[in-house]
C-alpha cells in the first residue's frame, strides 16, 4: 500500500495557475482504480457514520464502498470524515455580494457582462475547493445567458467548477425589479427578463430553455412589510394567469420552477399555481405548508443571506430586514414540524463569495435541525431537488465519484464544513489536506 503523492498539478490548480486545466478533465475509465481511505464515512444515506471505508474510484465513479483492502493509489483520509460533495440549490455565480440597492445597481450598470462572466469563473473555482460540486445557479441578475457558458466551460474542462443546472436570466414583471427609480427618458438595464402577460410568459419560458435554461426562475413577490399581526406581507408580482402559464409552459417542456417568494401572497400564489421550488420563504402560512409537504413542493429556505444583508439594508433604510429574521426563524421551524421537503441553498453570490457557503449548515442547525438533518438538506435531498439522486448525493457504488472530506466530526460540530480540505468531482481530485 503505497500513499498517492499530492500531484503537482493538483496544487497548481488549487493555486489557480493556467497549468492545471487539463486536470479538470473528466478522467477515461482507467485502471488501477484510486482508493480513498477514510476515516470516517457519512454516506449520505444513513446517519449514522462508518468507520474506516475504503471507497474505490474507478474513472470517474464509484465502484465500491467497504473495507476491502486496497492496493494501487491510495489517498489518505484516515484522519477525515469523507462526505458526498456538497450541493448548493441556490446561487448566483454572477454576483459579488449586494447589500444595498447602490451596490446590485453600481454592478449592473458599470461591469459588462464579460467583466462579471470573468469573475463568475473565479466564483465557480471558489464553489468547488469549498466543497460543493454540485450547484443550482439562479439567474444571472443582468447578465443574460452567461451561466450556461460557465457551466459549458466546466463541462469541457476549460475551468474547474462544480456542475451546474442554471436557471439563465429569471422573470419579473414591469416595475418590480432593480434598476428601479430612474428618470423615465433614462434606459437601465434589469437583474430579470421583463415578462407581462400569459403569452409573454410562455414565450420567455420557450426563450430562456431554447438558450439553455435548466430551470425557470421567477420572482413571485416584492416590497415587504410586516403586519401588526407578525406576519410578513408582499406585494405579489404575476397574476395567478401568468404565473400558471410560467409553469405549465415550463413543465410542458420537462422543466422545472423556482419561485423566489419571500412572504404570504407571492409563496401562497406560487403554491397555488404549481411551482417545484419555493425560494426563500420567510413567511409561509400554515395551509401553504401542508399543501408543500403533501404536493413535495420544496422549501429552499437560505437562512444565512438574510443575517448577512439585513444590518446594512437597515442602515439603509429597510428595517423591516431585521425584523424578518426571526419571522423566518419561526417558519423554518414550523415548516420542520410540518414535514416540508427542505433542501440547501445559501444565495452565495448574494453575499460575498470570499465567504464559505457552508456557513448556512450552522443556522440550520440552530434553528432546529439535527446535523445529520442539515447535512441530508445538502445532499441526498438537494439531489433529489436536482433530479440527481442515480448520480449524485450519496456515496455508493455507480454514483459519481463527488466526495469530500473534513478533519473533525461534523456530527458533533457542523461548523466543520466551513473547512472542508479535501475535494473530488467525478473522480479527480481538486483539493487534498
Ligand atoms: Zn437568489
Amino acid at each position: 500500500m503505497k500513499t498517492i503523492p499530492m500531484r503537482l498539478t493538483i496544487a497548481l490548480l488549487a493555486l489557480g495557475t493556467l497549468t492545471g486545466f487539463a486536470l479538470a478533465q473528466a478522467p477515461a475509465a482507467v485502471s488501477p482504480p484510486i482508493y480513498l481511505k477514510c476515516g470516517w464515512l457519512f454516506d449520505g444515506k444513513s446517519d449514522q457514520p462508518r468507520q474506516n471505508v475504503v471507497i474505490a474510484i474507478n474513472g470517474e465513479s464509484i465502484q465500491e464502498v467497504g473495507s476491502a483492502s486496497a492496493s494501487g493509489q491510495i489517498v489518505d483520509l484516515s484522519r477525515e470524515t469523507c462526505l458526498p460533495g456538497l450541493i448548493d440549490t441556490h446561487t448566483h455565480v454572477l454576483l459579488q455580494g449586494d447589500i444595498t440597492a447602490a451596490d446590485y445597481d453600481e454592478q449592473l450598470l458599470k461591469e459588462s457582462p464579460e467583466y462579471r462572466t470573468i469573475i463568475a469563473t473565479v466564483n465557480a473555482r471558489r464553489a468547488l475547493m469549498y466543497g460543493f460540486t454540485t450547484i443550482r445557479d439562479l439567474e444571472t441578475e443582468g447578465a443574460g445567458y452567461a451561466d450556461v457558458d460557465v457551466k459549458k466551460a466546466i463541462n469541457n474542462g476549460i475551468i474547474p467548477g462544480p456542475r451546474m443546472q442554471v436557471a439563465t436570466r429569471a422573470m419579473d414583471v414591469t416595475g418590480a425589479y432593480p434598476l428601479l427609480g430612474y428618470a423615465p427618458n433614462v434606459p437601465v438595464p434589469h437583474g430579470v427578463q421583463i415578462v407581462d402577460g400569459v403569452e409573454d410568459g410562455r414565450k420567455a419560458v420557450r426563450e430562456q430553455i431554447s438558450h439553455g435554461a435548466d430551470w425557470i426562475k421567477i420572482y413571485s413577490d416584492r416590497s415587504y412589510f410586516v403586519r401588526p399581526d407578525g406576519v410578513l406581507d408582499d406585494i405579489p408580482t404575476f397574476t395567478m394567469d401568468e404565473l400558471r402559464a410560467i409553469v405549465d409552459e415550463a413543465h410542458r417542456e420537462h422543466h422545472k420552477v423556482a419561485s423566489h417568494a419571500m412572504a404570504i401572497h407571492g409563496v401562497h400564489n406560487s403554491v397555488e399555481a404549481g411551482v417545484d421550488t419555493v425560494e426563500h420563504g420567510y413567511y409561509i402560512a400554515d395551509d401553504d405548508l401542508k399543501t408543500m409537504a403533501s404536493r413535495g413542493i420544496w422549501y429552499v429556505p437560505t437562512i444565512y443571506v438574510g443575517d448577512y444583508v439585513a444590518r446594512g439594508r437597515a442602515a439603509a433604510g429597510a428595517p423591516v430586514w431585521v425584523q424578518m429574521l426571526s419571522i423566518h426563524e419561526d417558519t423554518f421551524r414550523r415548516a420542520l414540524k410540518a414535514g416540508v421537503k427542505i433542501a440547501f441553498g445559501t444565495d452565495a453570490g448574494g453575499f460575498d463569495w470570499k465567504i464559505d457557503p457552508a456557513k448556512e449548515f450552522a443556522y440550520l442547525v440552530k434553528w432546529g435541525m439535527t446535523p445529520a438533518q442539515a447535512i441530508h438538506t445538502a445532499t441526498s435531498s438537494a439531489a433529489e431537488l436536482l433530479d440527481m439522486r442515480d448520480k449524485v448525493g450519496t456515496i455508493e457504488p455507480g454514483k459519481l465519484a463527488d466526495i469530500v472530506a473534513v478533519s473533525g466530526d461534523p456530527l458533533k460540530d457542523i461548523t466543520v464544513l466551513e473547512h472542508v480540505d479535501f475535494v473530488m468531482k467525478g473522480g479527480v481530485v481538486y483539493k487534498q489536506p
